[in-house]
């Protein structure tokens, strides 16, 4: 079942929720005023992905000499 990331608009509360159905979207309230106005927040995954295959053509500069990691 599907959780849903929710931001309230009267109060910026971010919740997460619940949601079975559709249907239930309507019904989401904020748990801390209570407000009917809450924005469901989209996640973006793609952001993340994007920037690492952006970053893949970067090669870090090997030290031969003095690595900690050696
Ligand atoms: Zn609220």
């Amino acid at each position: 079942m599907p959780i849903y990331d929710f931001e309230c608009a009267a109060c910026g509360k971010r919740f997460d929720e619940l949601v079975r159905r559709v249907d239930d979207l309507v019904d989401v309230r904020c748990p801390e005023c209570g407000a009917s106005e809450v924005r469901r927040e989209v996640s973006a995954p793609s952001i993340g992905s994007g920037a690492s295959g952006a970053g893949s053509d970067y090669t870090p500069p090997r030290r031969a000499t003095c690595s900690p990691f050696s």
